[in-house]
């Protein structure tokens, strides 16, 4: 499994919110903690999707000779560096010839799912119902050919 980054910029954030606002940032700067790094902090995470509790990763469906759906598998945390596979999403509507392009395909609408759900105010449903109106269904049977991180 690809390495989790992210998640200590989270742990980080955690225990950086002790800091009182008015004292000194911890980071040296000689400004105040409120003006300084907490302002970053936010900003982070802003960008960040609900803290570790699910992720995604692009793939390819099929095989050679049918073609390459792109693909999304999504993974849950169910305990502390523990992660299950709880779906996977197939974009039935496009194949392409080569695994590759099934991939990069699927890389970008998760990005653009991202967005969709950053825009929304962080709801982990409105990811998947990005991709739902993209045209990824659920399959039960998960023969992806996954992208090596
Ligand atoms: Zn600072």
């Amino acid at each position: 499994m690809p390495a989790l980054a992210g998640r200590h910029v989270q742990m980080n954030g955690a225990v950086m919110g002790k800091i009182g606002r008015n004292s000194p940032c911890p980071c040296g700067s000689g400004k105040k903690y409120k003006r300084c790094c907490e302002k970053k902090e936010a900003q982070m995470r802003a960008s960040q999707i609900p803290p570790g509790r699910f992720r995604y990763e692009a793939g390819s469906y099929g095989g050679p000779g049918r073609g390459y759906m792109p693909s999304i598998l999504g993974y849950k945390e169910v305990g502390s560096d523990s992660w299950a596979e709880h779906l996977c999403l197939v974009k039935t509507d496009a194949v392409f010839e080569d695994h590759e392009a099934a991939t990069s395909t699927a890389e970008g609408h998760i990005t653009a799912a991202r967005q969709a759900q950053i825009d929304a105010g962080g709801s982990p449903q409105e990811f998947a119902l990005s991709l739902r109106h993209e045209g990824y269904k659920s399959v039960s049977d998960s023969r992806i050919v996954q992208t090596e991180a």
